[in-house]
Order: C-alpha cells, then sequence, then structure tokens
C-alpha cells in the first residue's frame, strides 16, 4: 500500500454545472473555477471552488491512450492533475466551459494516487487503471452532457467500463474488482451499493471476451520452477491463476528473487508472454526473457539470474513476440537498462 490508502478511493462524478477555467496562462497550471458544481465522494457530495489543475504525468496520459485504443473510441477529453476535494485522493469526468461553445471535456485526477498506484505492479496497479478507466467511460460514454451528475446507472455503466478495460489490457477479474472492494455498501442516491457494482465491474470484464486459460493449453509445455524461498508463494499463486502444473525445483539461492524467464522456440510465445504479465502483475519483476543455451531445451524455466539490476515495463512485456535471443537488446543479457 502507497501513502493513500485504497479506503479513500472514489470513483467520483462532478455535475459539469459552472465548471469554467478562468486562466489558461501559458505555463502548465490552470485555475478551474468549479463553482456551483457537485461531486460526488463515495458517500456524501461535495461543492467544489476554485481548483488549480496542471499537466498530466505521461503515466497517466498514456493508459488513457491505451483505454480509449482499446475501445477504438477517439479520445473526446483532456488528463490534467487537480485536487478534486480536500482530503479525498480521486478523481473526476468534468466539463469546463460548460453550456458555451467553448466547452472541453477533462478527466481530473489526483497526481498522489497516480505516483503511488500506477507505478507499483499487481492489485495496486490495477485500482489505478480501473479509476482512470470509470472516469474516461463517463465521458465517452457521454455522461458527463446533461450536467445532472451522478446516478447509480450511470455509474454502473462507468463501472462496466472500468472491468471490460481491465481485462482488455490484461488484468484478472479480480484485479478488475479490487479498487471497488472498499467501496461503501450501501447505495445513495447518487452512487449504487457496493454489491451492485461488483457485479457491473464483472460483468464488463467478461464482455471482453478474454478467454479463460485453461490447464490443457498448457498441457504440453514444459514448465520448470526453481523455487525460492522469498517469493515462492507469490509465483505459485501466479502458477495456480494459470492452470500450471510446473515441475519444482528446489534453488539453491534460497534469498534471491525470481527475475528470469528462459524459454525455447518451440513454446508459443502467447504462453511465455501470458506468464511473464503474469509474473509482472503479481509483483515479480522480470529482468530477462530469452533462449535457453541448450538448442535441445523445450519448455520455460522460472528463475533467477545476477546480471540485471531493473525489471522490464509492462508494455516491454506485452510487446514480446518471439523467445528472444540472449544477445537481444531489450530482453537479453546487454541491455543499457533505462
Ligand atoms: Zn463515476
Amino acid at each position: 500500500m502507497g501513502m493513500i490508502s485504497r479506503r479513500t478511493f472514489c470513483t467520483c462524478c462532478l455535475t459539469a454545472t459552472g465548471v469554467f477555467a478562468v486562466s489558461r496562462a501559458a505555463h502548465s497550471q490552470e485555475l478551474l473555477n468549479l463553482e456551483g458544481s457537485v461531486a460526488c465522494a463515495g458517500r456524501k457530495s461535495i461543492t467544489l471552488g476554485n481548483v488549480y489543475s496542471f499537466k498530466a504525468s505521461s503515466e497517466a496520459m498514456s493508459l488513457v491512450g491505451k483505454i480509449c485504443e482499446a475501445v477504438g473510441l477517439p479520445q473526446n477529453f483532456e488528463v490534467r492533475v487537480a485536487a478534486v476535494s480536500d482530503d479525498i485522493a480521486n478523481a473526476a469526468a468534468v466539463i469546463a466551459y460548460y453550456g458555451t461553445p467553448d466547452a472541453k471535456r477533462l478527466v481530473l485526477y489526483n497526481e498522489l494516487w497516480v505516483q503511488d498506484y500506477l507505478r507499483s505492479t499487481g492489485d495496486e496497479y490495477w485500482s489505478g487503471v480501473a479509476l482512470l478507466a470509470h472516469e474516461c467511460g463517463h465521458h465517452l460514454s457521454g455522461h458527463t452532457l446533461d450536467g445532472q451528475g451522478s446516478k447509480p446507472p450511470k455509474e454502473l455503466e462507468a463501472d462496466s467500463f472500468a472491468g471490460f478495460i481491465v481485462a482488455k489490457l490484461g488484468g484478472t477479474r479480480e484485479q478488475a474488482l479490487a479498487l471497488f472492494e472498499d467501496f461503501p455498501l450501501e447505495a445513495t442516491e447518487t452512487h449504487p451499493a457496493r454489491s451492485d457494482r461488483l457485479q457491473a465491474v464483472a460483468v464488463g470484464w467478461r464482455n471482453a471476451g478474454v478467454p479463460t486459460r485453461s490447464e490443457s493449453e498448457w498441457a504440453n509445455i514444459r514448465v520448470n520452477y526453481f523455487r525460492k524461498r522469498k517469493d515462492g508463494t507469490k509465483v505459485d499463486e501466479v502458477l495456480s491463476d494459470l492452470g500450471i502444473q510446473a515441475n519444482h525445483y528446489a534453488s539453491e539461492l534460497e534469498d534471491a528473487d525470481t527475475n528470469h524467464i528462459t524459454c525455447s522456440d518451440d513454446v508459443p510465445v502467447s504462453a511465455v508472454r501470458a506468464l511473464a504479465l503474469a509474473l509482472h502483475d503479481r509483483g515479480i519483476a522480470i529482468q530477462s526473457i530469452y533462449q535457453h543455451a541448450d538448442k535441445a531445451f523445450s519448455g520455460i524455466n522460472i528463475e533467477f539470474v545476477g546480471w540485471h539490476r531493473f525489471g522490464l515495463s509492462r508494455s516491454v512485456l506485452e510487446q514480446l513476440d518471439r523467445c528472444p535471443p540472449r544477445s537481444d537488446p531489450t530482453y537479453g543479457t546487454y541491455q543499457p537498462r533505462r
């Protein structure tokens, strides 16, 4: 957990009435006049005054780009940083210059949670994705146009969108649900009950049509796991989630981290990629993926190598399209690390 507890999250929406940007200076900060607008903050509605907004981080902008790409819709809004409420770290879909010809749609988010969540791995990363996807969903579904603010049916639609996006971007159903599990139990005038929200997320996740990997798909792939005491439980969970029956080998390096995958050309790259992403999402930093030195080797080894320092990023793992040679500049031993 980062400095912001998950409990403080809320997917919120602002009514768009009276949102005006009063200063549009050349520098990155911009004063948004949100007076008269009502923001929903999980359990309660709050009224906002003037809010400074700032340029969004590259993580947030690239994630929003991926969200729109996943549904094939043009990004019809801008993303900016703003403290949308005093005490709650969250995000909001708003319209500036509402009701005028200059009206523009914005997703505002709190920079603190992006730094803590989008830069972490596992459930926390996916909670950040789900929250931003929820707000993008409001704009892409045209929810902000009526100036009416949050209503339960709109919230459920945005929740379902968030579940769909997490699935499309490679998250599990549980990772899609994680953000919503601490949400208020009871329904309010503006927000649905937690149980309804969880259903909406699960339906969205299912609608993405991501095939569940079955044990049979892995049955013909030999997976060897050199188990470490340090992170063995996490790797075991990944193997079980993917339905992999691995051959376990005791590791001589009990205190090392699992950080490397050895592959062979005859194993489908989709399997190697799925395993690497699942390990990454469980907080295992994979530093290299390359072919076994022995040409006769067939299968996948999950193990440890000592010469790299940093893990490969999720987007680099997503681009894995073959079992790379050991000399590969990105996945192999000889790479300038970012
Ligand atoms: Zn919302």
